[in-house]
């Protein structure tokens, strides 16, 4: 029988994990859409943590030949996600309520939000310049298409200035008045913006901006996660960062049905494809001959695409 008794370690003095790339911006504000922003209040761990953790779990045996990026890079891989949440962040957010409506769907965080309960609204809230209206996709229920014409745009931001010195001014009138803070601020529109202190952990950071980074996501969310990812998560744990965009970000992956029909691509050309996508529902035949290309259709061919094939529909 091996020994695996293990002795209670010897006192040592440890230092205290850091990322001296991102202390060199705690604190420091990045700027988000027109009076937003997101700062690094706190964070603890790097990406040397979350080896240490895999290397508790798995043994000696994966030191051998395995250095950190490996390691890191295969956990990524494999989904083995819980040596993630031992690095931990505290971020400063300032963002419109509607953005934060989105934000705040995401459940493992810790937070605390400004309160206009405790004090008054703050008083800013988003504004769109004439060439940033846009209008609504006919593709995408939930998405946008192209920008407003120039004379739209200007009509509709003149609008909003109007309505957000109206709607402010009501709400100081009422606070003047002596209404209470909780019930004069129901009225203030959702471009308010609002603050908070977000805590999250790296596991469940990375999955708010897999969600939130990709091009489905709002646009106003989305630069929000592109700031977090790109300016402080690359910072804070390099390694980490860099196997997140390679499997997770940039990767493509394919549903059983999906590789059925990319397999009959591959092996017999465009029209068993096509064979195998009527049967599979991601196209629907119609009387006239053609093809009605579904959801699921519209996707493959998207990713398709990434790889530079045409669809086959
Ligand atoms: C492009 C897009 C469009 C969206 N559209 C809509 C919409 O139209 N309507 C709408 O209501 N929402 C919408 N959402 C919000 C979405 O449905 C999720 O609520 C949000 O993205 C949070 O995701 P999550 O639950 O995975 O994340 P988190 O809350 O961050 O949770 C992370 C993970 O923890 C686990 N978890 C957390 N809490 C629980 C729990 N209570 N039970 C079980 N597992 C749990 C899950 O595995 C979860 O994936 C949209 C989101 C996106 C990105």
């Amino acid at each position: 029988m091996p020994d695996t008794s293990s002795p209670i370690p010897a006192p040592e003095t440890l230092a205290r994990a850091s990322s001296p790339a991102l202390d060199a911006i705690l604190g420091t504000p990045f700027k988000v859409l027109d009076d937003g922003f997101i700062r690094v209040v706190d964070y603890m761990g790097n990406d040397t943590s979350i080896v240490q953790a895999a290397r508790v779990s798995y043994g000696d045996g994966t030191k051998k030949g395995s250095d950190d990026g490996h390691l890191i890079r295969y956990l990524m891989r494999h989904r083995h996600s819980t040596p993630f949440e031992m690095c931990e962040i505290k971020l400063h957010v300032r963002a419109p309520m509607d953005v934060w409506r989105q934000w705040i769907r995401h459940r493992t965080a810790s937070v605390n939000e400004y309160s206009t309960r405790y004090s008054l609204a703050i008083d800013a809230a988003r504004t769109l310049s004439p060439d940033e209206w846009r209008l609504q996709s006919t593709a995408n229920r939930q998405g946008s298409g192209g920008a407003a014409p120039e004379e739209l745009g200007r009509e509709l931001s003149e609008g909003e200035r109007q309505f957000h010195a109206e709607a402010r001014a009501l709400y100081e009138k009422r606070i003047a008045a002596g209404v209470s803070r909780e019930i004069a601020r129901k009225d203030l529109p959702l471009s308010t913006y609002t603050e908070a202190y977000w805590k999250c952990n790296l596991r469940n950071l990375l999955h708010f901006l897999s969600l939130r980074m990709p091009e489905a996501a709002q646009y106003e969310i989305r630069v929000y996660a592109e700031t977090i990812g790109r300016e402080i998560v690359s910072r804070w744990v390099p390694l980490a960062w860099k196997a997140f965009q390679d499997y997770e970000l940039g990767a493509i992956t394919f549903s059983e049905p999906e590789r059925e029909i990319v397999s009959a691509l591959v092996a017999e050309g465009a029209d068993a494809a096509r064979d195998a996508a009527r049967r599979l529902g991601f196209l629907r035949p119609q009387p006239d001959g053609t093809d009605k290309v579904l959801r699921e259709g519209a996707e493959l061919s998207a990713k398709l695409l990434r790889f530079g094939t045409p669809s086959p529909w």
